[in-house]
């Protein structure tokens, strides 16, 4: 006797809706151009006609189909619509520069690329040398725009000359389903490829009550980026269950996100700390709390514990944090309360539950380990390098760079640093990188020094993280400067830009030192640093 042989592959996850849940919305808010709805019978007939389309272009099965957008109905088109048929959908962060970027894309040696209209610009500015190996370019939109780029080809009228019926391929459950680069704390970004049977395991986990709790009652709204880890995998376990889907277009607006959170009544929100640090004051406004909600699910940093309790004491809104990363597709851990603490107090729960990163989800293991390896003790004081295995954790990365994140006993060493509690929680206390996560997005310390000693005047330079109500942190430059010279912040932030930094990555302060301390190997010690004034300790 055995099971049916049926293959994990993103149509189990894209047949669902349509089938069961046909006239259950997606709403997209694109801001002043208004709202765009329609129903998950729609949306499967766009995404096949999208299949057919990426057939007539002649992107060959297992090539690269990039995006570079905003969340969107369209985007969550290309969510399905690219590996359905057998491509590989790889998302890019439509934050990095223009360099970055174009980095990225030939390293992904990506043959296609959707783009939505307002971004045709960054792309016009990716350097034309990367994107030799783009054979299609194709507009998110009804129509192309004036473009240095030549061949543009728009979405809808591509959609249009299709057929509404595409036959569900072959496809290998262990085949590739998508691409997704992390930020590197030296040298490059790396890509984390996932598979077809990763994304439906991690798909169900992430719907299941002890994931995000995801289902057909729920409404969901992900302001975490569809280019960011697939938006925590919300797009496809929303899909996979019926949930309706709500989409915020462009930036964070958080009159319109609240207006949202209304409206539409959502019922489970997510995104980093700092969205929900810029959206209780708007919260505070309307005076009550959204009706339908009934969580937000936050991750990607620790949330400080204020935050945590304004939105219990003042909103009503408990708010439920997570873990993951780029690697790990990206939920490992969510802090759900166990069922013997149903009678504890606020803050009881507060402190052993609502502070803690996570409880690891069903199929992921976690192992705190020293340096030399050897697995430590939850005992709520032990520091050491998270280390985590699972179906949805990455075994090796594109084109094989990075392997010494992977142990020879199969684990993946995060670079967390996590303590984990006799209750069976972790929290992420530091992190073995210097990487700083400004909104969300990471800065590179690294980098940001190496460019900061070419300026001729510099000495030495050492960049650490400033924490920051707002941003969470934000990097902090300390400077050594060569004799008889002077360098304001202002002319180092335009040194920066000059050499493509965005204006988000740059220094808000500068510290001229005399000395950059040291450790006994002669590296830059960055935690003597730290615990100076104005500096994240
Ligand atoms: P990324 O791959 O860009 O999504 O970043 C993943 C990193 O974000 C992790 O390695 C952690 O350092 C951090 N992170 C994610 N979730 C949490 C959390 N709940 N608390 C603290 N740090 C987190």
């Amino acid at each position: 006797m055995a099971m049916m042989d049926v293959q994990l592959n993103s149509w189990l996850l894209f047949d669902h809706a349509p089938r069961h849940f046909g006239t259950t919305e997606v709403v997209t808010h694109f801001g002043p151009e208004g709202v765009h709805r329609y129903t998950y019978s729609d949306f499967a007939r766009r995404t096949q006609q999208l299949m057919h389309a990426l057939d007539q272009l002649g992107i060959t099965k297992g090539e690269r189909v990039a995006t570079l957008a905003w969340n969107s109905y369209r985007h969550l088109e290309c969510y399905f619509g690219v590996p359905c048929s057998g491509r590989i959908l790889h998302t890019l962060n439509l934050r990095l520069s223009p360099a970055e970027l174009g980095w990225i894309i030939a390293d992904a040696d990506d043959r296609a690329l959707l783009v939505d209209l307002d971004l045709v610009p960054l792309l016009e500015r990716i350097p034309a040398a990367d994107l030799r190996g783009v054979e299609r370019i194709v507009v998110l939109s009804e129509r192309v725009p004036d473009s240095s780029i030549p061949g543009l080809l728009a979405y809808e009228e591509l959609l249009a000359e299709q057929p509404a019926s595409y036959p569900p391929p072959d496809i290998d459950e262990r085949s590739p389903l998508g691409l997704c680069y992390t930020s590197g704390t030296t040298g490059r970004p790396k890509g984390a490829v996932y598979t077809h049977r990763s994304t439906v395991l991690h798909s169900l986990v992430a719907s299941s009550a002890a994931g995000l709790g995801i289902g057909p009652q729920d409404c969901i709204l992900p302001q975490v980026p569809m280019f960011h880890v697939n938006a925590w995998g919300m797009p496809y376990a929303g899909a996979a269950t019926g949930a309706k889907q709500v989409f915020l277009a462009g930036p964070l607006d958080p009159r319109c996100l609240v207006d949202l959170l209304f409206e539409e009544q959502v019922t489970i929100a997510a995104g980093v700390p700092t969205v929900w640090l810029t959206v209780a004051e708007e919260l505070a406004r309307r005076g009550h709390r959204p009706p339908a909600l009934r969580y937000i699910i936050v991750g990607g940093a620790q949330p400080p514990r204020s935050l945590i309790e304004r939105y219990q004491n003042e909103f009503d809104i408990p708010i439920v944090q997570a873990w993951g990363m780029t690697e790990t597709s990206p939920l490992g851990g969510v802090a759900w309360p166990k069922h013997e603490m149903r009678d504890w107090d606020a803050e009881r729960l507060t402190t052993t539950v609502r502070t803690q990163a996570g409880l690891p989800v069903p199929g992921i293991s976690v192992s705190i380990r020293d340096a030399a390896g050897v697995e430590l003790p939850f005992d709520g004081k032990t520091m050491g390098e998270l280390c985590v295995r699972g179906p949805w954790v990455i075994d090796s990365y594109w084109k094989g760079a990075g392997s010494e994140q992977f142990t020879a006993d199969g684990w993946f060493r995060t670079g967390d640093i996590a303590v984990g509690s006799p209750e069976g929680y972790f929290v992420i206390a530091d992190r073995t990188k210097d990487l700083i996560k400004s909104g969300g997005e990471w800065i590179s310390s690294v980098d940001l020094e190496a460019d900061i000693m070419a300026m001729p005047e510099v000495a030495e330079a050492a960049v650490v993280a400033m924490p920051d109500p707002r941003w969470q942190e934000r990097p902090l430059a300390f400077v050594v400067l060569r004799s008889g010279a002077t360098v304001t912040l202002e002319q180092l932030r335009e040194h920066l830009e000059k050499r493509g930094w965005q204006r988000w990555q740059l220094p808000d302060r500068v510290q001229i030192i005399d000395a950059i301390p040291k450790t006994s190997v002669g590296k830059f010690d960055k935690k003597v640093l730290r615990g100076r004034e104005g500096s994240v300790s």
